[in-house]
């Protein structure tokens, strides 16, 4: 077993707030991250609040697990987008109702909020249906994910992509606030979907959202100066 206590435990909490934050129900989400020589997996059926570090199961690239619990029972998609996908290190995956919903719909999410830039695209697709657990179900979610870090999954749930169990999150979350977003401009008749070139700006602008002022492109954040030599702001 790696020695990651600490990746294990940032898991079980990263599981326990999606749940807390309404973006779960009970035991149907799951997360997994990349280690050396595999990747690390919820189990299957163990509550949230009942699951301890060493119960999270470790798996290689020949899709066999260490230990005496077993993975989730979508680990086929995680291992296989995991294999897939080397420039992210976490997936996390729920059935955040928002965004069930559009999914049972087999609604893509467009462009209706700028924001949909955190999924590193103009769209978040919606996969077609495959039974849960099934190279087939990879296959789909590969294909509605493409280079993007969010898909839903046709009469499911979503998946949300990351560099880490955080970063996975933050886009979960907002991906669930643009379904809910997008459902209620639909029923206010639907809403203004922005166009290629607005959404090539949003995109650019989006390379230094959340970063530091060394890998920045947005000259706000660029414009970081030493403090004044007074020692900072007075009050007028
Ligand atoms: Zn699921």
């Amino acid at each position: 077993m790696t020695d990651d206590r600490d990746l294990r435990e940032e898991m079980i909490a990263t599981c326990l707030r999606m749940n807390a934050s309404g973006l779960n129900i009970g035991a149907a989400g799951n997360l997994s991250v990349r280690v050396e020589g595999g990747l690390l997996i919820t189990p299957s059926g163990i509550a949230y609040d009942k699951m301890r570090p060493e119960q999270i199961v470790e798996m290689d690239w020949e899709g066999r697990y260490y230990g005496d619990f077993v993975p989730s029972s979508e680990w086929r998609f995680h291992y296989d987008i995991l294999k897939a996908r080397p420039d992210v290190d976490a997936v996390l995956h729920s059935h955040a109702v928002n965004c069930s919903i559009l999914a049972c719909c087999r609604l893509d999410i467009p462009p209706v909020h700028y924001m949909i830039g955190v999924s590193g695209g103009d769209v978040v697709k919606c996969s077609g249906y495959a039974p849960f657990g099934t190279a087939e179900l990879s296959v789909e979610a590969l294909s509605a994910l493409e280079d993007r870090m969010a898909c839903l999954l046709g009469n499911h749930g979503v998946i949300a992509l990351g560099k880490t169990p955080a970063k996975a999150f933050a886009v979960l979350e907002e991906v669930e606030n643009l379904a809910r977003v997008y459902i209620g401009t639909r029923m206010l008749g639907g809403g203004v979907i922005l166009g290629k070139e607005e959404m090539t700006v949003v995109l650019e602008r989006f390379k230094s959202y959340g970063k530091q002022a060394d890998e920045a492109v947005d000259t706000a954040v660029k414009n970081r100066v030493e403090p004044p030599p007074h020692g900072g702001s007075k009050r007028l």
